[in-house]
């Protein structure tokens, strides 16, 4: 049980490019050492979810916190093993950002508006869920991390990334990348 180095872009991007693998084996006591790993490490992000492949370990499994929307209740952290879309809504474009790449974000990804999904919980017991808004943004975002595909890679216009920089009274403003060398000067 410990808080794990995270893997980032662009430094470790070969790692996070690779295919996961489905957990085989549940009564696994490694497994059971990962899946607290991930929580603890998440528990030390502002993240909302964080998939097994951004602590190195090429699994399916993913730790989440669904109840993302502003009109909504955090929900406690939620283990999926093995996650499966059944079905999903039309795409929506909207917020992304990575616990892997920090200080970047984005409001221009299409994911499903809802997602009904099939995983194994902690306990083995098979969860059949929909989640709507942002928690189906934050799971379609996790469940890319274990196929290797990274928010970058569903942007429709690749300059819409931005980052936070303090303006002149200090205050936090979302500057867009390709803008930034004109404040620095
Ligand atoms: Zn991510």
């Amino acid at each position: 049980m410990a808080v794990k180095q995270l893997v980032y872009y662009p430094q470790d991007e070969a790692k996070l490019r690779q295919l996961s693998k489905p957990v085989a084996n549940l009564k696994n006591r490694r497994l059971k050492r990962l899946i607290q790993d991930l929580k603890d490490t998440l528990e030390a992000q502002p993240g909302a979810a964080i998939a097994a492949p951004q602590i190195g370990e090429l699994k399916r499994l993913i730790v989440a916190k669904f109840g993302q929307d502003d009109d909504a209740d955090e929900e406690p952290m939620l283990t999926l093993i093995n996650p499966e879309i059944i079905e999903a809504g039309p795409l929506e474009t909207g917020f992304d950002g990575c616990l892997s790449i920090p200080d970047i974000y984005t409001w221009d990804t299409p994911r499903p508006s809802w997602i009904r999904f099939r995983a194994l919980g902690e306990d083995g017991g098979e969860i059949i869920r929909q989640v709507t808004g942002m928690d189906a943004r934050v799971l379609h975002h996790e469940i890319d991390h274990l196929d290797g595909i990274l928010f970058l890679d569903r942007l429709r216009d690749p300059d819409e990334l931005y980052t936070p920089v303090a303006d002149d009274d200090g205050n936090m403003k979302m500057i867009r990348l390709t803008d930034l060398p004109r404040i620095v000067r």
